[in-house]
């Protein structure tokens, strides 16, 4: 048996970022920056507006207060996306918009409410361009004026190779006016199902047989984090379909297949991965999911990665959240896979007696009077797929340990926390004292469930 840690270690030292390609920003959510993205153009363009009001010259209202309004003769309008022509002489304002550009001459803005505007204006329709406001505030020179330039100025590098894009990047890079960006590319992920009892879902009931959930699960998986699942569907237990399949998974980044690596005769999964590439089976500290394979096949050059899941719906997902997340995203080009790990009351008594693996238990936290608890959401059976259905975490219960307590604390690892997942440009250096590699603990105030 080895440990998480070294089978993740052994599993990624196979695995290598894939090469970057250009997309639209919008397609390349959640995937990392392969560029450094500059700014050619100051943002804003130019000095402009942030209120509805009168573009002034600040000297023009020296000493304006309600009792003591300062009249200036209004010489024009401008909107948002205009240049005003012209520029104000003494005396003067222009009616402007927010994001309009400040008018030559002008200094600053006296919003709408600090004039008369809103008391004496006219129907619309019937607005007179040529009259007079009043401004009832002294305004400064600068005053609700955003300076060109002021978010981000021509020459400045914007965003950092490597960053991974949320909405927030994406926004940005539209700010520069850009409908292309280079990222590194998706891995593209084949899934396969093996065992003679399964059926495709939408197929017929049919006596002994069960519908195939770990394709479904898994290739769920791989898109959330930011794969591209390719489903092979269905190989019975026979080692000619099963090359087949595996050879048409290879046309793909990464190959994932559950079932058949345990020791029943027919497990044939083992037997042709030993036979067409070069593989390692493990039995790894985990509970569930304790048999697992990984290897590397051969195609065109090409070394493609090959996770062999156990073929329990839970153990399946259990080793693809511990393995296959960390393999995808290190494909993806990020730097950091962590996981939030929450430190949380148990409201259950939990034991793992005599049994040398990590117990990961299906739980729920919730958080009550600023404390987390964790309950226990069902069976623990590795075939019972609903009680993973009704968790958000998974405890972490040291092999050491034999019992905990209701009312102790124990580690769980939030697998609905996006923190490190999705997006994964969260890196933590400190030292982790948690049971289980790529996760941290954090405090229980810093975040809610
Ligand atoms: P195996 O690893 O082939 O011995 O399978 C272990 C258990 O997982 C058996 O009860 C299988 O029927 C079940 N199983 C295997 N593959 C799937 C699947 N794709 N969906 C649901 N259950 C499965
Ligand atoms: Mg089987």
């Amino acid at each position: 048996m080895i440990s998480i840690e070294e089978a993740l270690q052994q599993l990624l030292a196979h695995v290598q970022a894939l090469p970057e390609e250009t997309k639209h920003p919008l397609q390349a959510l959640g995937q990392v920056l392969a560029e450094d993205v500059a700014a050619d153009f100051d943002i804003p363009p130019l000095d402009n507006t942030a209120m509805d009001g009168y573009a002034v010259r600040a000297e023009d209202t020296a000493g304006a207060a309600e009792a003591s309004p300062r009249e200036l003769s209004v010489i024009g309008e401008v909107a948002a996306g205009y240049v005003f022509e012209g520029a104000l002489a003494p005396g003067t304002a222009v009616r402007i918009m927010t994001g309009a550009p400040i008018p030559e001459g002008a200094d600053a803005v006296v919003p709408f409410e600090e004039t008369d505007e809103p008391f004496t204006r006219p129907p619309e329709g019937a607005r007179s361009l040529s009259g007079t406001v009043h401004v009832l505030k002294e305004a400064v020179t600068g005053a609700n004026v955003r300076r060109a330039g002021e978010d981000v100025r021509a020459g400045d590098g914007v965003l950092q190779r490597g960053t991974v894009l949320r909405p927030q990047e994406i926004g940005v890079i539209a700010s520069l006016g850009r409908n292309e960006v280079r990222v590194i590319r998706r891995p593209v992920v084949a899934v396969l199902s093996t065992g003679d009892e399964l059926l495709e879902p939408g197929q017929p009931r049919q006596g002994a047989r069960i519908y195939d959930a770990n394709a479904y699960s898994v290739a769920a998986q791989v898109r959330r984090f930011g794969g591209e699942p390719l489903l092979l569907g269905i190989a019975p237990d026979t080692v000619e379909a099963l090359t087949a399949k595996i050879q048409e998974g290879l046309a793909a980044d990464m190959l994932i297949t559950s079932a058949g690596v345990s020791k029943g005769d027919y497990d044939v999964v083992k037997d042709v991965l030993a036979k067409e590439g070069e593989v390692a089976f493990w039995t790894v500290a985990m509970k569930p999911g304790k048999p697992l394979a990984f290897g590397t096949f051969e195609r065109d050059g090409r070394r493609i990665p090959h996770i062999g899941l156990p073929g329990n719906p839970v153990s399946s997902m259990v080793a693809f959240e511990l393995f296959g997340r960390p393999a995808i995203m290190k494909m993806m080009g990020k730097r950091g896979w962590l996981r939030p790990v929450v430190r949380a009351i148990t409201t259950d008594r939990i034991t793992n007696v005599d049994d040398p693996r990590l117990f990961l238990a299906r739980c729920s936290v919730t958080r009550r009077d600023g404390r987390y608890y964790a309950s226990l959401t069902g069976s623990q059976g590795s075939g019972i797929l609903t009680s993973m259905a009704k968790a958000n975490g998974l405890t972490l219960i040291p092999a050491e340990v034999d019992a905990v307590e209701e009312g102790e604390e124990i580690d769980v690892l939030m697998l609905d926390w996006s923190l490190g997942d999705e997006w994964g440009s969260w890196t933590d250096d400190s030292e982790g004292d948690t049971p289980l590699p790529g996760t941290t603990v954090i405090g229980p105030a810093d975040r809610s469930v």
